[in-house]
């Protein structure tokens, strides 16, 4: 676990003026990463960092030889064009390189006018995803997401008995992984056979959801055979960013036994551009609760930490914006809010039990989340929660409703913290519209 220092300071103040903005996601405490270039060049994509509107531009700085020491080593690694040598430097590194931007970004910094001219504004843009992804698993941290997709499963039985005990997870697909911005088109499979019929079912998919997650990348890595302890995880978690797990509901319930989602899930996976450090969210970590009468984790699984900080407090925001929408000019609409911090399993412990058998993580690995529902139905993270499996639909300001999603729909996912005492800091938005899907 990270303990709070100099970076973290409510009082910072950036000479990059929109970083010190009521309501700004970049604040000088945040610096968060991602990997660029100037939109529709032919730039390679390098590493940068986010501070206020702009992008401290990591290869520049490298260049320009601006920072010493491990810092230096951070930045060169950084000026790469996916962020994997920088997330496997480890822990030392990212504080190395996160105390000198916080230096060099502040009011009156000496290295302002230097700093001044490695600035990409952000709207000059464009963003790939910030890393090789070796491998990607999805989790099922949210007990109340597991209980209100159970019920309409299993109604006499919502929660499997192992959901307690385990951090359930499935392996992913890597390959569909985009990062935000890029549209794809409705997935098309089979579905069940149709009341009478023993032939399944082949077209688009009509049942088109979304799934509110954090994604995770993992930092430094584990040999295979040596499992990572729950003391230790937080150092092997480089920063965490926004997640959408687009998901097929009528192509899931025929192909998910016995082995698993397969197609419904791995045709497209949005995740934000910028990573949020785990040393950017230190001052967000809250204590972790078990209810009383639930099992306890088992001794792998715990440490005394987890009690006093395995929590994340951030919250978290669905929108959604119809083609109807846009063409109006409407700005995307809230469907959900919610706060990470309700998530059943910590972040350490996804870790720690994906090792625990000698299983190898590696840098820029991805995990998700799971779906992030909250207590109640308004927090519900996917709309098969939030429609009851498309019963309700959702009607919107402007008319239109919606059970699943519709071609022409835009979701935006947007995720902050914000507290008492510490600076505001957020991940900015991971945004994707659904195309029609292929004829044939
Ligand atoms: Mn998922």
């Amino acid at each position: 676990m990270y303990t709070l220092n100099e970076t973290h300071d409510p009082a910072l103040r950036s000479w990059v003026a929109s970083a010190n903005d009521a309501g700004a996601d970049f604040t000088i405490q945040n610096l968060p990463f991602a990997a660029f270039r100037r939109k529709g060049s032919a730039e390679a994509f390098r590493g940068g960092v986010a501070i206020g509107d702009q992008i401290v531009d990591l290869a520049a700085v490298a260049q320009a030889g601006l920072f010493s020491g491990a810092a230096a080593e951070a930045a060169q690694a950084g000026a790469e064009e996916r962020l994997n040598t920088l997330m496997g430097l480890g822990q030392p590194a990212w504080s190395a390189l996160r105390l000198a931007l916080s230096r060099g970004l502040r009011a009156g910094s000496e290295q302002q006018s230097a700093l001044q001219a490695c600035l990409v504004p952000q709207q000059d843009a464009e963003y790939s995803v910030p890393a090789r992804i070796g491998d990607y698993t999805d989790f099922y941290t949210s007990v109340y997401h597991a209980t209100n997709i159970g019920a309409q499963f299993r109604p006499d039985n919502p929660l499997l008995p192992n959901y307690k005990w385990i951090p359930i997870g499935y392996h992913g697909r890597a390959s569909s992984v985009n990062v935000s911005g890029t549209d794809f088109r409705r997935p098309q499979g089979q579905t069940r056979p149709s009341e009478g019929s023993s032939t399944p079912n082949f077209g688009a998919s009509q049942r088109l959801d979304i799934e509110l997650e954090l994604g995770i990348f993992i930092g430094c890595g584990n040999a295979q055979g040596e499992p990572i302890a729950m003391a230790d995880a937080t150092q092997h978690v480089f920063g965490l960013c926004l997640l959408n797990d687009w998901s097929a509901r009528d192509i899931q319930p025929w192909e998910y036994q016995p082995l698993g989602p397969f197609l419904s899930k791995n045709f497209a996976t949005t995740i934000s551009p910028w990573v949020v450090t785990m040393e950017a969210l230190a001052p967000y970590r809250t204590a972790f609760t078990r209810p009383e009468a639930d099992p306890q984790p088992l001794p792998y699984l715990d440490t005394p930490t987890l009690w006093t900080q395995g929590a994340v407090d951030v919250q978290l925001e669905v929108l959604v914006q119809t083609q109807q929408m846009r063409d109006a000019g409407q700005a995307p609409e809230s469907l959900i809010t919610t706060n990470y911090r309700h998530a059943y399993w910590t972040i350490e412990q996804m870790v720690t039990h994906h090792t625990v058998n000698g299983c190898n993580l590696q840098p820029g690995d991805l995990f998700g989340s799971g779906t992030l529902s909250g207590p109640t139905l308004d927090q519900a993270g996917a709309l098969i929660e939030l429609t009851t499996g498309g019963k309700n639909p959702v009607t919107l300001a402007n008319g239109e409703s919606r059970t699943w999603l519709l071609d022409g729909d835009s979701i935006v996912l947007r995720g902050w913290c914000q507290k008492d005492g510490a600076a505001r800091i957020g991940f900015g938005e991971c945004e994707a519209t659904i195309l029609p899907a292929r004829q044939g």
